[in-house]
């Protein structure tokens, strides 16, 4: 007789951070080999084909990220290529080699350490060289991966569809990710603001992130992920199965202007990064680009693009939206986007440091060719161009921002409201600033000091907390103390739940990543005016974040039919 041992689900839990509902078999990331030891190889060990081994070692990685890379396409084959070429230089299986026989250090050693050298060269270039840095620390992970018979690190690739689930994700390993393949993604580590987050929503692939216990799910395991309310089920039941089986395909494309259900408009943009995003957000019905963040143009280098180059870049943005708003927010560097030329690396915290709009006060002529450049760009554009500054914290700071860009004719300026102090007196900052928008990412870092990157504040860093929603009502009505528009450009406005509540507190426009533009549209289509408002005041009446997301989630029936 046989007796059969039922699997009971279990339920994991984390931060929905992209939507969407997937079952799928899971394939983890390995981690990343810890520092091998430095214990020097003991009397009489073959240090020649120790050498060896590095030299083998080093041409099989090479060889299998040469062929990665030709497998691949779009920005992941550029990102392998590079990886590849990394591979190929003999200097870090030189040096490795050299270390194994002058200092007898065991071969994974050696190439830690001969890597770190490399790497520390690197980082004394600067620039485009120093980001090469942690390309070198992905070789040499993978080199000694191989040395000790260990998985390579990076996106695993079982050969079928899968859900990835890793301790947290490197910007190298996001460029990886092939939605075709990946059905949802998982961390232990990550917030609702960081960078995985940002890109799995620009996917479209359901995301849940800092998952509690996430080291008990492996390979080959059955999992749900509800990357909405952020359940990861581990052996779900058949019920459940057919349920995220049943949930209809998500549309790609906005079809209809934003509104809510009783003609309220509430314009529908995108955030976009470089030319490619604007043409993506176009193609997926974006009623204009709600925040184009200049940063691309500017980071890796020594110094600043020219006046020439800025324009080409800009006029390549406005293109794609003719007629229609494109709001350009001028450079932001500082904190978690430094950038020689303007911020400097010795700062105790640079979150709160000279970051955004402050750079301009020593490096006054960025901002001013910026603003030139801009100035071109739409003088030869028919888009509606508004510029807005990052980081703004008074009405001075406004102010002279408004005067800058009136000099060069730009009338349409405005500010960011990512500082509480903004958001407190917005009326005052919008008094000669034509309009606002909300940064929620960091107005969440900044009110609830939580670093937007530390997943362990992850239940801290969510635009749900109610103080966050408090500010935002605030600067609404500063905004509306002027008649100027408020809108919201943060991640908060790409979540289809907070969206009617971000309306009801007033928020005019909502601009996000392309691909959250049919849900966010889809649920403000089924609500009017009044019960979005009356959503805001229900999530404002709650004590916690979670009570505001759940109360707002129980009044919005039009959820469940879309399967958010
Ligand atoms: C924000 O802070 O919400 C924002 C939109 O700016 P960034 O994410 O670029 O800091
Ligand atoms: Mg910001």
């Amino acid at each position: 007789m046989t007796t059969e041992v039922a699997i009971t689900p279990v339920t994991l839990r984390g931060f929905g951070v992209s939507p969407g509902r997937r079952v799928g078999v899971v394939a983890r990331m390995p981690d990343a080999p810890p520092a091998p030891s430095p214990e020097p190889s003991a009397p009489g060990t073959d240090l020649e084909g120790m050498a060896t081994a590095v030299d083998d070692a080093a041409a099989q990685v090479r060889d299998s990220l040469a062929r990665a890379a030709e497998a691949a396409t779009g920005e992941a084959a550029d990102i392998l290529t590079v990886t590849a070429a990394m591979a190929a230089d003999p200097s870090l299986a030189d040096e490795a080699r050299r270390r194994v026989l002058e200092n007898r250090s065991s071969p994974a050693r050696a190439v830690w350490d001969a890597a770190e050298l490399v790497a520390e060269q690197l980082r004394a270039l600067g620039g485009m060289f120093a980001d090469r840095a942690t390309d070198v620390q992905d070789v040499r992970d993978r080199i000694i991966a191989e040395l000790l018979g260990l998985r390579p690190p990076g996106v695993p690739d079982p050969g079928h569809p899968f859900v990835l689930v890793a301790r947290d994700l490197a910007p190298a390993d996001t460029a990886r990710l092939d939605p075709g393949h990946i059905l949802a993604i998982v961390t232990a580590g990550g917030g609702p603001t960081a960078h995985t987050a940002i890109l799995a929503r620009s996917l479209g692939i359901p995301c849940v992130v800092a998952v509690g216990g996430a080291e008990v799910l492996a390979d080959g395991d059955t999992v749900l992920v509800d990357g909405s309310t952020g359940e990861v089920v581990r052996h779900p039941d058949a019920d459940a199965v057919a349920r995220a089986a049943a949930v209809r395909s998500r549309p790609t494309r906005l079809e209809r202007a934003g509104s809510t259900a009783d003609g309220h408009s509430v314009a529908l943009l995108a955030n976009v990064g470089d030319p490619a995003g604007s043409v993506a957000a176009a193609e997926a019905g974006a009623e204009g680009i709600g925040l184009f963040r200049t940063e691309f143009g500017f980071l890796g280098r020594t110094t600043p693009p020219d006046i020439a180059e800025q324009v080409a870049a800009y006029s390549r943005v406005f293109a794609a939206f003719p007629g229609r708003r494109v709001v350009i927010r001028t450079l932001d560097a500082g904190a978690d986007k430094p950038l020689p030329f303007v911020t400097a690396d010795d700062e105790p915290n640079p979150a709160l440091g000279v970051r955004g709009l402050r750079t301009s006060w020593s490096h006054p002529q960025v901002l001013e060719d910026q603003l030139e450049a801009i100035a071109r760009a739409a003088a030869t554009s028919s888009a509606d161009v508004w510029v807005m500054a990052p980081m703004v914290a008074t009405a001075d700071e406004a102010d002279s921002f408004v005067e800058r860009c009136s000099a060069h004719g730009l009338r349409q300026a405005g500010i960011m409201v990512e500082v509480p102090a903004a958001a407190l007196r917005a009326g005052d900052l919008l008094l000669n600033a034509r309009f606002a928008s909300l940064g929620t990412n960091d107005l969440t870092q900044y009110a609830m000091a939580a670093d937007r990157e530390l997943a362990g504040l992850a239940q801290l860093s969510t635009p749900w907390q109610p103080a966050v929603l408090s500010l935002v009502q605030l600067a609404c009505a500063g905004g509306a103390l002027h008649g100027r528009p408020v809108g919201v450009c943060g991640e908060a406005a790409a979540d289809p739940v907070l969206a009617p509540v971000l309306v009801g507190l007033g928020a005019s426009s909502l601009s996000m990543t392309a691909r959250a533009l049919p849900d966010v549209g889809a649920v403000l289509a089924s609500v009017s005016l009044d019960q979005c408002r009356a959503l805001a005041g229900l999530a404002l009446a709650q004590r916690t974040a979670d009570e505001a997301r759940s109360a707002v989630r129980a009044g919005l029936p039009v959820l469940a039919e879309l399967g958010l």
